[in-house]
């Protein structure tokens, strides 16, 4: 029976050749993360942008290397500005604690911030299935919302979308066929939204970080959602990422240029929103009450292990920009809520080997990914990693496993070694001759499908190398 699980039910190579034959697709990501990487050299030129890299995964490794200090202290702090504090060891006992949150309230309806975190636990069906409406607020969630559909980028959720997809969207909840134009697209979104913000009862977001020293929540976002989800409804809940901490306010002057920049190229985003708490007598807005639900799901069982540094992360999306794979089959191809090379690290660690083993193989291992990091995460290393973890746990495919059996044999004697040179020159020299409908009768075809089959060297007996 299918459970709706994209990743367990379908292969990436079955999700990758369905993404791949959207022509859209094949143009727009290419194009928009292009230009995403541009902003993001543009805005850090003339700037010592690896030192500012360098600050930055400091502050993410203190941060990690002494999480439950950090976190205690981060605790205590939000408690002491009348935050109320739940923990949540897992997908299921988050979306009861914040389902709890929201029958207390006697809540008919919540507004959301876009949140890979409520993603992540897959709250929005959680709380439908208790007859809540829930309205995504950032416009790309809104319109993959109302589509069923799900965001395919850490911080652009619709760019694998036209313009015309979006239009026929938003024509039919306004029940008349929109214009062709962006303005009035928007125009008409954020009418829709208001109304919703002003008759949620809850608002729910997620979490940049959590600032320890102050008892802070950092919240940034671009279209303004963000302020009135968290200050016009009653209450205010934070599902945030146990890892997600900062120790110290002053953090943030690293760290709010390195996300924006990496992110967006922008010098720093629209709206910064620094929540200390609910409303205090005497102040003329804010939620009566506020929540911060610290998940974990997995996050804890990282630490110590060689994959630490993946909790670094803070979700900028500069990985998928500049990653060949991502840029070629989109977010949707990975099969679950993280695409790209964080994707393809976070999703086996999460969801298992089992159901997401195969993702690091969708790496060209180019180093790119690492290249960009903001916080110099090695991406590259920790593919490498769960490539082996995989393979030593037997789940590699028969035909991989015995390829890289006869290859190690090959190249683990000087005459194997030669004779396996020689026969990949005459291969590769007289796959290069056959017409295409043959070649994609071979072992070969699934490469040569898109690609150039490339021609190994010829072996020069005496030389020692293949030349
Ligand atoms: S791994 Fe690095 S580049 Fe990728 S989303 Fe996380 S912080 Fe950004």
């Amino acid at each position: 029976m299918s459970t709706g699980d994209r990743l367990t039910e379908t292969t990436f190579a079955q999700r990758a050749h369905e993404q791949l034959g959207k022509s859209f697709l094949r143009t727009a990501v290419p194009k928009a993360t292009d230009h995403a990487f541009s902003a993001l050299q543009s805005r850090f030129a003339g700037h010592d942008y690896e030192a500012l890299r360098e600050l930055g995964r400091q502050i993410r490794a203190e941060a990690v290397a002494n999480l439950d200090a950090h976190l205690a202290v981060l605790e205590e702090r939000l408690t002491a500005n009348g935050v109320t504090v739940h923990h949540a060891r897992d997908a299921a006992e988050a979306r009861r604690i914040i389902a709890g949150i929201v029958k207390g309230a006697d809540a008919r309806k919540v507004v959301k911030v876009k949140s890979m975190a409520t993603e992540e636990i897959a709250l929005n069906p959680a709380l439908e299935a208790d007859g809540v409406e829930v309205v995504e607020t950032d416009l790309g969630e809104y319109i993959v919302q109302l589509d069923g559909d799900r965001p395919s980028h850490v911080i652009a959720p619709i760019i694998h979308k036209t313009r015309g997809e979006v239009r026929q969207t938003l024509s039919r909840v306004a029940g008349r066929e929109l214009p062709n134009d962006a303005a009035e697209l928007t125009g008409f979104a954020r009418g829709a939204l208001r109304d919703a913000f002003m008759t949620a009862d809850v608002g729910i977001s997620g979490a940049n970080f959590g600032i320890a020293d102050s008892g802070t929540v950092c919240l940034l976002t671009n279209e303004g959602n963000g302020r009135m989800c968290t200050s016009l409804p009653r209450i205010h809940v934070s599902l945030m990422g146990i890892e997600r901490v900062l120790p110290r306010t002053e953090d943030l002057a690293v760290m709010l240029p390195l996300l924006a920049g990496a992110g967006t190229g922008q010098l720093i985003t629209t709206y910064v929103n620094l929540l200390s708490g609910p409303r205090r007598p005497g102040e003329p807005d804010g939620p009566e009450q506020m929540h911060v639900v610290m998940l974990d799901n997995g996050r804890r069982a990282l630490l110590g292990t060689p994959y630490q540094d993946v909790l670094h992360c803070i979700r900028c999306g500069a990985c998928q920009n500049v990653c060949p794979v991502y840029r070629q089959v989109g977010g949707h191809a990975y099969g679950w809520v993280y695409g790209g090379p964080i994707g393809a690290v976070l999703t086996p660690l999460f969801r298992g080997l089992g159901a997401g083993g195969e993702l690091p193989q969708a790496s060209t291992l180019c180093g790119a990914c690492d290249d960009v990091c903001p916080v110099k995460i090695p991406l590259h290393d920790l593919l490498h990693g769960l490539r082996a973890d995989r393979a030593d746990a037997g789940l590699a495919p028969r035909r991989e496993r015995i390829a890289a059996q006869l290859w190690s044999l090959a190249w683990s004697h000087p005459l194997l070694y030669r004779v396996s040179a020689r026969v990949g020159w005459l291969g590769t020299a007289a796959l290069s001759r056959l017409p295409a409908r043959l070649v994609a009768r071979t072992p070969a075809g699934g490469w040569a499908a898109s690609r150039e089959i490339p021609r190994v060297a010829r072996y020069r007996a005496g030389s020692g190398e293949p030349r």
